[in-house]
């Protein structure tokens, strides 16, 4: 468990596709004295915080000064693991790029720079009451704990079905950051006429057939899909600007409520604590 405030040791850059532009993105990471995570496009300087989220349709999306950044969650996730509470991201394009559809590469590339430990305390912000946030049958909550615990159900037709797991441990669970995104064959057609997903491919996401796993690999883990809901759970709740303390309990989530979820919190000064 980290106790201060830390960034990178160096300089790095890291390049990739973008989902849904198809166009190649470099990344490029300062170490940051000041707090926080930032992103800087066209030299604009966008905080990751939840009150920057602009869209959360298919990714989670920051904008500030017409300038954005979409799909961060799984960057955002990646520092979380690496315990990097401030750093400064150089992006040349308009979305974080995919990868291999997980965090494992971001995480990777951040444990190779290293990680550089201030003074200063203040990383830390706990829930000291119940929030919960509701949309349609989808849900999600957090209780007062003193760790991070998330347990999280989702739905889908078959091969799918009802999927659900609990991580006590999440600081530890490296299985998430290694879990990819996915998608439903049926979904593709319209993402595609809708313009997007232009990068989309086997190599970044798993693909749900009408009744298996389209890849030829198939599942990194049996509930990869499980998984990497919670991935995108803990890159968007980092968005708080802080390592989130609580018993989150979520069914059938995204984006959008995980972002009120933050929103709900921080509406009132008596829902939280930090330290
Ligand atoms: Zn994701």
């Amino acid at each position: 468990m980290i106790k201060r405030q830390t960034t990178i040791n160096r300089i790095f850059r890291l390049s990739g596709i973008g989902l849904h532009t198809g166009r190649t993105v470099t990344l490029e990471f300062l170490p940051r004295r000041e707090f926080g995570i930032a992103f800087v496009n066209n030299g604009q300087l966008i905080p990751a915080r939840y009150d920057m989220v602009a869209d959360t349709r298919l990714s989670t999306q920051i904008a500030a000064g017409g300038a954005s950044v979409a799909t961060i969650e799984h960057l955002m996730a990646a520092f979380y693991y690496s315990g990097i509470t401030n750093c400064l991201v150089y992006i040349d394009g308009p979305e974080v790029p995919i990868m291999d559809g997980s965090a494992w590469e971001f995480y990777h590339e951040i444990w190779r720079a290293g990680v550089y430990e201030f003074p200063e305390p203040g990383v830390y912000l706990q829930v000291t009451r119940p929030v919960e946030v509701r949309h349609n049958d989808a849900w999600v909550r957090i209780k007062p704990l003193n760790t991070l615990d998330i347990t999280m159900t989702i739905e889908f037709r078959p091969p799918v079905g009802k999927q659900r797991k609990r991580v006590m441990d999440v600081e530890n669970a490296v299985s998430i950051i290694n879990s990819r995104t996915f998608v439903l064959h049926e979904e593709i057609e319209a993402i595609r006429k809708a313009g997007l997903a232009k990068g989309g491919s086997l190599d970044n996401a798993v693909v749900i057939g009408g009744e298996s796993i389209v890849n030829p690999q198939g599942l990194r883990y049996k509930k990869e899909l499980v998984n990497h809901k919670i991935l995108d759970l803990i890159g968007d709740l980092y968005t708080c600007g802080y390592r989130l303390l609580g018993k989150v309990e979520a069914h059938k989530t995204g984006h959008y409520l995980n972002n009120l979820l933050l929103r709900e919190i921080f509406s009132d000064p008596e829902n939280y604590a930090i330290y």
